[in-house]
């Protein structure tokens, strides 16, 4: 393990100083959709905000795709020279790139335009993480507030990459960001409709916790939150205990993790002579495929919104 990542550490840095990365803005030439800003983003959901904001004179490589877990994503050398010679690189922080934070170290080393979007926020809007007690929950992109700030974040940092259309990236953050509100505007009349006693979301691993937050629901994933630790036998039988007990209607699979570890608590629940539906796939850290309903951020969250309420809105703890 040591010596694996000793050589890939030489090779990301090899990779780095070979790609010609952050001081190229002078000899790229002006940017124009023609010649757009090149961008590489980490998630999905990332490269969509990028996309939003910058428009036609941006193009976003993202490296992570549909049902990809970003927990658990490694770099390839592809991955590291796209990164090297982009014009800007931006990726979530808080270790949700697990397996990526000594890359991201050694660019931000190089001096390269790289950016987190969880840089700058205050630690007191963070939720805590229980898997590391250094870190916060990295998937703020489920918090309504947060994802805006990253949206206004982003204008700036595009209209610091390309000062010349500054003011056009930070007016269509701007607009983003209002569109961003109307969403959970909606979002929150949506998840009114959940009867108090339904109101708990069980889902593969603890993505959901600011959405919890945002949208008063009690949040329990089988995994952590990283999907870097396993579920063992013991998180199985207490989750199906509690699901049982408190007759929870439906429990969640998520697009980027296997249904297998829900689809155990499931039979592990019907063992106790309740049954729990499975209500659907959420997508926790992933987009869904291009040309779906859920293959942007807004498509996402009322993806997710619409399947929630449809699987928690029915009777409370109807009998069997
Ligand atoms: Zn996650």
């Amino acid at each position: 393990m040591t010596s694996r990542w000793i050589l890939s550490s030489a090779l990301v840095l090899a990779l780095l100083v070979s790609g010609c990365g952050g001081g190229s803005s002078q000899e790229r030439g002006p940017v124009s959709p023609e010649n757009p800003i090149q961008v590489v983003a980490t998630t999905s959901m990332i490269a969509d905000l990028v996309r939003q904001v910058g428009g036609d004179h941006v193009a976003v490589n993202g490296l992570m795709g549909p049902g990809v877990d970003p927990h658990l994503y490694q770099a390839s050398e592809g991955d590291v020279s796209a990164m090297a010679q982009a014009d800007l690189i931006v990726y979530n922080g808080l270790h949700l790139e697990g397996k990526m934070v000594d890359i991201f170290e050694q660019m931000h080393q190089r001096g390269l335009n790289v950016h987190a979007v969880t840089a700058g926020i205050d630690e007191a809007d963070l939720l805590a993480s229980e898997d590391y007690s250094d870190s916060h929950d990295p998937h703020i992109w489920f918090d309504p507030a947060l994802w805006q700030r990253a949206t206004l974040m982003i204008g700036d940092v595009l209209a610091n990459t390309d000062s010349l259309h500054a003011e056009r990236y930070r007016e269509a953050a701007a607009t983003y960001a209002g569109e961003l509100e109307d969403l959970f505007e909606w979002a929150t009349g949506e998840m009114s409709r959940i009867p108090e006693g339904n109101r708990v979301l069980i889902t593969s691993h603890d993505a959901f916790g600011y959405f919890g937050r945002a949208f008063d629901l009690e949040v329990r994933g089988l995994q952590g939150i990283s999907t870097a630790l396993e579920a063992g036998t013991g998180d199985v039988s207490g989750l199906a205990e509690y699901v049982a007990e408190n007759r929870i209607p439906a429990m969640f699979v998520e697009s980027s993790i296997s249904p297998r570890g829900i689809e155990a608590v499931r039979e592990a629940v019907q063992a106790r002579g309740f049954d729990v539906q499975i209500g659907g796939t959420l997508f926790g850290d992933a987009l869904d495929s291009p040309g779906t309903a859920a293959d942007t951020y807004v498509g996402m969250v009322r993806s997710n919104v619409t399947t929630i309420v449809s699987g928690l809105s029915s009777p409370e703890t109807s009998s069997q």
